[in-house]
Formats: C-alpha cells, structure tokens, sequence
C-alpha cells in the first residue's frame, strides 16, 4: 500500500504543488483564479467540478485572509475531499450464503479491463476468498489467453468458451462453475467493442440476463482508463446508458498527472471510483481511498 501511495504521489503532485503555490499567500488576483482554473481543468477535474471548487476556494480565501502553504493545503484538502465525495459506497458486494458475488467488468479495449479482471481476483484472492473468472469477452482472440494467464497467476480459475462463441453462455458457465465450487465471487470480463450504443445495450443486458438464471449480477464495474481524460468521460456516458453500473476502476493512474478525473467520472456518472489502476503487474490495483488519493495529489 505504501509503494502504491508512492506510485500515485509521483504521477499526481504536480497538480499539488502547482496549486498550493497559487492558492498560499495573499488575495489573489483574477489572473491567479484564471489559473487555478486552468491548473484543474488541465488536470480533468471537468467543468462543473472545476466551477464548484473554484468558488468554494474563492470563498473561503476570503474568509481565511493571508495563508500560510500549511493554511492552503488544509483548505484545498478539505474541498478537494468534498469533491471525490467521501460518503460514497465504495465496498464490493460480497457472496451470499447459497451464491458467490458475480461481477461484471465491461469497457472499451485497451482500457485495462482484462487485466483489471485479473487484479481484481489477485485482491479477492489475497482476502482469502475463492474466485471464478470467466471469460466472455470471445471477441478478442487474444483476450481468453490473457484472462486464463491471470488467472493461473492469482489462483483462481478460469472458465472460457470457443472463440466468436456467445459471450452470454461464457458467463452463465462462469456462474454455474462458481456456484459448483462454492465460490465466493466470479468475475467476467466482457467484450469491449463499442459498436452502437443498442448493440452494447443488448448484448449487455442478455448477460445478465442469462447470468441472473443463477445468480443476480451483483456489482457492474466499468473500466476507465485515466489518460485518456475526457474520451474517458465520453465511453462513460455510453457505458451508464447500456448498463446500470455500481462501480468505476480508474487504471492507469501511474500513466498521468490528472487524477481530476476522478472528481470528473464520479459527478459524471453518479457512480463511485472503487477501484485505481496504478501499474502492470498483479498488485497494482488497490480500492480507492478519498483520503490517501486526496494527500496523494497534494504531493
Ligand atoms: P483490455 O483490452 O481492456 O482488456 O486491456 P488489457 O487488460 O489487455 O490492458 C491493456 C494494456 O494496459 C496492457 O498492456 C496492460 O498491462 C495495461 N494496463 C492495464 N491497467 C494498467 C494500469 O493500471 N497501469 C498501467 N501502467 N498499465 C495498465
């Protein structure tokens, strides 16, 4: 945990830095609130994010007076905290007694997703809890092998289907084989082609369909990758229109300073970030912490 905070701390405390500069000291000029604005919409807090933060900081500068850095940290720390919004659910659904938990984890390729899946089942894994992965994303030829990969890494196994074949029954085998084993979670990784927002919506909708047979899916998980900043938001809305989803992974946050996507994705979506990607390997994905995450882009 402490070499993740680390991680972070290195790719977000430009962002910090840049703004406690500007916000210590005396009042600031208009020219210094143009630039605090800049600094957060370079750093993808979003629009209305950026508005909101900018006007609670103007007002409580007024209050505040001159400000020492230490002054203008703890102010920044507090509305920057308001804005990733601490009193969100971020816990993962757990198993209930006769079923495993089933997660579903869609996305557009590239964004870290079979990877993610495999993260997830290294945490799982690692809490003591048994884990399925199944591996419903049979478009992508290469995609089966990575998960199956991931999953002898982790332990955990891996249920997949022919190549092309129907992701829906990939999903409903994944299932069956949690519920045979008894295990605590199954986890499927889906196709991630974003054709049209229908064909999204149907396919989608057919595997939970098909999965609720079993067993209802209990947490739909959406991965975003974190560098590619506004695209993401845009994947998001089309993602949040097909599915109901309970929670977004952020990966990626290694790659790039602007962790105000964060505060961007959440108003966006209305969902929480419960997850960060900050590398490639099977450890780098841990829950998302408004606190740590918050000091972390303070630097
Ligand atoms: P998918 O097509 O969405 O399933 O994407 P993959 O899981 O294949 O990941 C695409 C690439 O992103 C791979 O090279 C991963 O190693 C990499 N990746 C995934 N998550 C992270 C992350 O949090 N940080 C970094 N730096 N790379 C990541």
């Amino acid at each position: 945990l402490v070499r993740l905070r680390a991680r972070l701390a290195r790719s977000q405390s430009s962002l910090g830095r840049g703004l406690l500069s500007l916000l210590s000291g005396d009042d600031l000029s208009e020219e210094d609130w143009e630039d605090v604005e800049s600094t957060l919409l370079l750093a993808d807090v979003g629009v209305a994010g950026t508005s909101e933060l900018v006007a609670a900081l103007k007002e409580r500068t007024t209050v505040l007076g001159a400000r020492t850095f230490a002054d203008a940290r703890e102010m920044l720390r507090d509305e920057l905290l308001a804005q990733v919004g601490t009193t969100l659910d971020r816990s993962m659904r757990t198993a209930a007694d006769d079923r495993p938990a089933v997660v579903l984890v869609v996305g557009v390729n590239g964004t870290g997703k079979t990877t993610t899946c495999g993260k997830i089942a290294r945490l799982l894994v690692a809490d003591g809890r048994s884990v399925v992965l199944g591996a419903a994303d049979t478009f992508r030829a290469a995609a089966a092998d990575q998960l199956e990969t991931w999953g002898s890494r982790v332990g955990a196994v891996t249920v997949r289907g022919p190549e092309g074949g129907d992701p829906a029954s990939v999903a409903f085998d994944a299932v069956k084989r949690g519920i045979a084993e008894g295990a605590d979670t199954v986890v499927i990784d889906t196709a991630g082609r974003l054709h049209t927002k229908v064909g999204l919506m149907d396919e989608l909708s057919k595997i939970k369909r098909v999965v609720a047979k079993q067993s209802p899916v209990d947490e739909v998980i959406l991965v975003l990758d974190a560098t590619t900043g506004q695209n993401a938001l845009a994947q998001a809305r089309v993602f949040a229109e097909a599915v109901d989803l309970t929670g977004v992974a952020l990966t990626k946050l290694d790659g790039t300073a602007k962790g105000g996507i964060v505060i961007a994705v959440q108003r966006e979506l209305g969902v929480p970030v419960k997850l960060v990607g900050l590398g490639e390997g099977p450890d780098d994905l841990a829950p998302f912490e408004p606190e740590g995450f918050v000091d972390a882009l303070l630097g």
